[in-house]
């Protein structure tokens, strides 16, 4: 499972993209993240890949001449759907998620051993004002906005992406962990998750309901219930 991140800033993935569940993910092989640094692709003195925006006003916009460039390379390894992250596009939700970790799981399924490429998602990350809308038409398939405020770049929107649509991957999670009761899954008629508790019993005479010691699944499961939200 592919992701092919295009970004101006690639040292921001070192860290979290290396650590815990996407780090073992991507050792057992399951995900396979690959940064592109998308000023290789500009033909510009000093790599550079921002100009005035037409019409005037204030900031800078991505050129499309880089992006374009860098998107048609990548795009010979990950035949997958281009997102451009973008406060416009439709806000990411747990049902959205599962429905790309399906696609991936789908693509995977159809892609034979011979082929070198992948089918799994190309990711563009904004910075400035954003890009020259030309880049969206010729070759972004869908924009996606990781809520309704306003980043300074689509760095953490690309993080965001992986994370979410990683852990719902079979075997990315540890036995330990799973997805299925999380909030908004569909055991939790995708409300919010009712609340967790763990020892001590008793924490700044705060006390754990009775109920989650009665040993009682149904009146435990009917509790949770009671208290999705
Ligand atoms: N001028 C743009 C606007 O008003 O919609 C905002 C540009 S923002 C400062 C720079 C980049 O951050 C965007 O191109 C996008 O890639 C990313 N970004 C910022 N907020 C985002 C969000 N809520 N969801 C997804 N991407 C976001």
């Amino acid at each position: 499972m592919r992701f092919d991140i295009l970004t101006i800033f690639p040292k921001i993935f070192d860290s979290y993209l290396d650590q815990s569940i996407l780090k073992r993910a991507q050792s057992k092989n399951l995900i396979e993240i690959h940064i592109h640094d998308i000023r290789t692709y500009s033909k510009q003195s000093h790599k550079k890949v921002d100009d005035i925006p037409y019409g005037g006003g204030a900031g800078m916009v991505m050129t499309p001449e880089p992006l374009y460039n860098a998107i048609q390379f990548v795009k010979k390894l990950n035949k997958g759907r281009v997102i451009y992250f973008s406060p416009r596009g439709d806000v990411l939700t747990q049902q959205k998620a599962e429905k790309y970790t399906q696609e991936l799981i789908e693509n995977a399924q159809k892609k034979t051993s011979k082929k070198k490429s992948s089918h799994g998602f190309i990711l563009l990350c904004g910075r400035y004002e954003g890009i020259d809308e030309r880049v969206i038409d010729l070759v972004v398939d869908e924009e996606l906005s990781i809520g309704k405020y306003v980043l300074t770049g689509g760095e953490i929107p690309a993080m965001t992406f992986v994370d979410c649509v990683s852990r719902l991957i079979p075997g990315v999670l540890g036995k330990e962990e799973s997805h299925l009761n999380d909030s908004f899954s569909k055991a939790l008629k995708r409300k919010k998750e009712y609340p967790q508790y763990t020892r001590p019993r008793i924490f700044k005479n705060k006390k754990v309901p009775d109920v989650l010691f009665s040993g009682n699944h149904k009146d435990i499961e009917q509790w949770r219930n009671q208290h999705l939200k």
